[in-house]
């Protein structure tokens, strides 16, 4: 018998798609809605709720094997305009994996993720509980930091050379790369994953709140053959630029992470 909730959830289903199909997306959503039955999440608190494990697999890709296989990769559009493409940079076995949407215009040039005004507040954030992007010992507190696209989306992508021509990746950007940051996730094995923006939480995630609605709340992640990882999301630094007021709960999201580093390595 159909439950309430479960009424509700058809319907709500249906104005969505009758909604994606007035303005023409329907066919992003109808691929959101297979890609949300292939994940599995688990809310934090739920008595399914397990502890972080590393899934008993096939040897997994090094981080350097998934790069040579990327090469000079043309596979989507952002591939035709960037100049460099960024694939990632930290300890190639994270205890904590950052993940943004998509290299700017800084990271375009430099080859390394967040590395404009974004990713110095990013390192600032990261020093405030203790870890970092270079390599500190302990090894568990120097982190991975990547993005969902490795090549810049840009606005207008036959002037680069312009600033503020940052956007979001599409659908179908984030669904063609995202395979390489999978099989990233997977050779690194963190504990805790942060997704940055509310870009990089809806690709992983399924779900349709916003940031805001989903920020700061674990879940027992995990996609096709990886996870289950811990995973938190939380805004994007370059939001925080825009918004300073935002800064209050990304600490109080990263305390969050704190503690659970804390719980795992007490005496550090
Ligand atoms: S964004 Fe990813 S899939 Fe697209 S060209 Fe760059 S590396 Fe290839």
């Amino acid at each position: 018998m159909t439950t309430r909730k479960e009424f509700n959830d058809i319907v709500h289903g249906l104005r969505d798609y009758l909604e994606l199909h007035r303005t023409g997306t329907a066919g992003h959503w109808m691929k959101h809605e297979r890609r949300k039955k292939e994940q599995k999440v688990v809310p934090s608190g739920s008595p399914e709720r397990s502890v972080p494990v590393r899934k008993a697999e096939k040897t997994p890709m090094t981080l350097e094997a998934i790069r040579e296989e990327l090469g000079e990769c043309r596979r989507c559009a952002l591939g035709k305009s960037r100049i460099k493409l960024v694939y990632g940079v930290g300890n190639p076995k994270a205890c904590v994996m950052l993940i943004g949407e998509g290299p700017g215009y800084q990271e375009d040039r430099q080859g390394e993720p967040f590395v404009g005004p974004a990713g110095k507040l990013l390192d600032k954030i990261l020093e405030s509980i203790g870890l970092s992007r270079q390599k500190v010992d302990p090894d568990w507190k120097w982190v991975y930091i990547t993005n969902i696209v490795k090549c810049h989306p840009m606005t207008d992508p036959t002037n680069p050379d312009a600033r503020g021509n940052d956007r979001p990746p599409l659908p179908e950007e984030s669904d063609t790369c995202l395979p390489f940051l999978l099989r990233q996730i997977k050779a690194i094995g963190p504990t805790f994953i942060v997704t940055l923006g509310a870009s990089a939480a809806k690709t992983l995630l399924p779900t349709t709140q916003g940031i805001m609605g989903i920020r700061g709340k674990w879940v027992d992640w995990t996609r096709e053959d990886v996870g289950p990882i811990r995973l938190i999301p939380t805004y994007h630094p370059a939001a925080l630029l825009r918004n300073p007021n935002w800064k209050k709960d990304v600490w109080e999201d990263m305390k969050k992470l704190r503690d659970e580093l804390h719980k795992l390595h007490p005496s550090s």
